[in-house]
């Protein structure tokens, strides 16, 4: 089977009936970069930019992480990256990022983490958004900020990478050629203000990790809950169906990076969803693209919708009858 997914490294990942899916990896390192030549992938659908950070005994200084954006930036070549700011805080917490000691979290994952910290330590994002501006002088560069739960968050980051590109060219420097933002869907609030925060968007990354947890109230790490809620349930897709639509009625991008969509009953549910972008691990880019290319997606669209409409608890089951009936 590997030897057969290494076969598939030059294929595209189309669909049996023609659809393009665009399958990107997840990376963190420098050397992550190596997997999308291993793999063939289309580009890096997310960059961990907390690594460099969480690897380091002191924080990191911006020309070291200016450096970082660029080497993977060359390394990727053509290829797209799409770098997320810092998601640190919380349970990643940084021994020399001095924390709030009188409010010791108890719930770290829904705690002072991502953004929020980001938004509040100005200089740590004001470096981050210098490093990046600079490191994307003269291409395109792609930014998506964590844990947003409300639009003006957005806004908000959004504004401060702005102002440091506004700076950056009254100093006469060379900058992006197009700077576009994103937003990772990962808090279930914003589902509900799509309306308001889609025409800010130039893409949209649903973070499937975090957003189980939240959505089932089921920390992502507790081993007695790891098998307890399943990601192909009904409520899982229904959700993500609610956040497909209109993203794709506004010609939004939507794409899926957390570790759901690195499995291919779940990413086939995902792809009958209307999600046609995917960032997964680069270990399963071989098997899902197998998967793809046997999928018939039109078929799949049409029949998706009333298996997820039967809340019975037994979607995995259905969905697996349905891949085995139709040769994926
Ligand atoms: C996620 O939450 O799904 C995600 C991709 O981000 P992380 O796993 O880094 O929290
Ligand atoms: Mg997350």
């Amino acid at each position: 089977r590997r030897a057969a997914f290494a076969a598939l490294k030059a294929e595209p990942p189309v669909t049996q009936d023609g659809q393009r899916v665009t399958l990107m990896v997840n990376a963190g390192l420098r050397d992550d970069v190596a997997a999308l030549d291993l793999t063939g992938a289309d580009g890096i659908g997310l960059f961990r930019t907390e690594f460099q950070f969480l690897v380091s005994a002191t924080l990191p200084a911006r020309e070291r992480q200016q450096r970082l954006y660029r080497d993977v930036l060359d390394a990727a070549g053509d290829r797209p990256v799409v770098f997320r700011t810092v998601d640190i805080g919380g349970d990643k917490a940084l021994p020399y990022l001095e924390h709030d000691e009188e409010h010791l979290e108890e719930n770290p994952a829904m705690g002072w983490r991502a953004l929020r910290l980001a938004l509040e330590r100005e200089g740590l994002m004001k470096a981050q958004a210098r490093a990046l501006l600079e490191a994307g002088a003269g291409r395109t560069l792609n930014v998506m900020f964590p844990m947003v739960s409300e639009p003006w968050e957005f806004d908000e980051a959004q504004a401060l990478f702005e102002a440091q590109r506004a700076w950056l060219a009254s100093r006469g420097k060379k900058l992006p050629s197009e700077v576009r933002y994103g937003a990772m869907l990962e808090v279930p609030a914003l589902a509900e203000v799509l309306d308001i925060l889609l025409p800010k968007l130039d893409f949209l990354s649903i973070g499937t990790n975090d957003l189980t947890q939240f959505l089932f109230a089921a920390d992502r790490a507790h081993p007695k809950l790891a098998l307890r809620y399943d990601w192909l349930s009904v409520p899982i897709l229904r959700f993500l169906r609610r956040v497909v639509e209109p993203a794709r009625a506004a010609a939004v991008p939507v794409a899926v990076c957390g570790e759901m969509g690195g499995r291919p009953l779940e990413a086939m549910a995902l792809l009958g969803l209307g999600i046609d972008r995917l960032s997964i691990t680069p270990a399963a880019v071989g098997p899902i693209k197998a998967m793809i290319r046997t999928l018939d997606l039109s078929r799949l669209r049409a029949e998706l919708p009333p298996m997820i409409d039967v809340p019975d608890g037994a979607l995995r089951p259905r969905l697996e009858a349905w891949a085995a009936d139709h040769g994926v």
